[in-house]
């Protein structure tokens, strides 16, 4: 598919499979990050995808970037909010800004880039918009109140963002990954970690390119039927 793509948090872990699999499916694809320049040259030198810095919490920088994405690569048909933070406390111990950070990134995040980029798929009948929400946006999460608040705010966007946009070409999808080894998982506590492949029926981690083969499949012209529906991949943890 000869589509211009943006993946958001797309140098590292599920976000970069993604930015490679749309590659290989023939996009001409964006990468944006946070702030881990040497991730994002590395990532850069491997696969030729362009990178581009500035934080999804903030709209401006949301509006900025988009313009320097549009105006090198064209305009943006393929929308992927991946970036996501975890800052996980108890909540007797959890800090507003331990929930502001999460909310800032993992909810507003998600408005921040669709918004500005909303109008013009409006204008042109067609877009793709794929939100990664999470299991844990699901069925909630001990130490994750904040997390799993923003991620099942994802849900609901989704599904609203939907009904708006189908006359006009536009679907909005949500993934709800299980866990998948990258680095945000691989930074737990192995005996938490663990505890967790203990819980999922397939008896292991999901590869962060099963989840780019979703986003793969919901971004693809093919999908036009497909609107505001949640795609779980969670090797049978949750079954909803
Ligand atoms: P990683 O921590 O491996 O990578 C996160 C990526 O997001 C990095 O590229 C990071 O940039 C970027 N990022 C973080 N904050 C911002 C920001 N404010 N603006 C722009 N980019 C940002 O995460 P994962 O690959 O594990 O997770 C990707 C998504 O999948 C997240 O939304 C996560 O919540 C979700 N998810 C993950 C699961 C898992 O098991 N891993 C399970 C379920 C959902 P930089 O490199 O500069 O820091």
């Amino acid at each position: 598919m000869s589509r211009t793509a943006i993946v958001t948090g797309g140098t590292r872990g599920i976000g970069a499979a993604i930015a490679v699999a749309l590659k290989q499916a023939g996009c001409n694809v964006a990468a944006n990050y946070a702030g881990n320049d040497e991730a994002a040259e590395r990532f850069n030198a491997e696969t030729g995808i362009p990178v581009y810095r500035w934080s999804v919490a903030d709209y401006d920088a949301c509006v900025d970037g988009l313009g320097k994405v549009e105006a090198n690569l064209g305009p943006i048909d393929i929308l992927v909010n991946n970036a996501g933070i975890t800052r996980d406390a108890p909540f007797h111990k959890m800090t507003r800004e331990q929930w502001q950070e999460v909310m800032d990134t993992n909810l507003n995040g998600v408005f921040n880039m669709t918004h500005p980029l909303w109008q013009g798929m409006r204008e042109r009948k067609f877009g793709r918009v794929v939100n990664i929400s999470s299991i844990n946006g699901q069925k909630g999460q001990f130490a994750q109140a904040n997390y799993s608040a923003a991620k099942a705010g994802d849900l609901g966007f989704t599904k609203s963002l939907a009904q708006e946009g189908a006359r006009a070409g536009i679907t909005v999808n949500a993934i709800c990954p299980g866990y998948i080894a990258t680095d945000m998982v691989m930074a737990v506590p192995e005996k938490i970690r663990e505890q967790i492949i203990a819980q999922i029926p397939v008896g292991r981690l999901g590869e962060a390119a099963e989840i780019a083969r979703c986003v793969v499949f919901l971004a693809s012209d093919d999908a036009g039927f497909i609107t505001g529906s949640t795609l779980t991949a969670n090797g049978g943890q949750f079954v909803v």
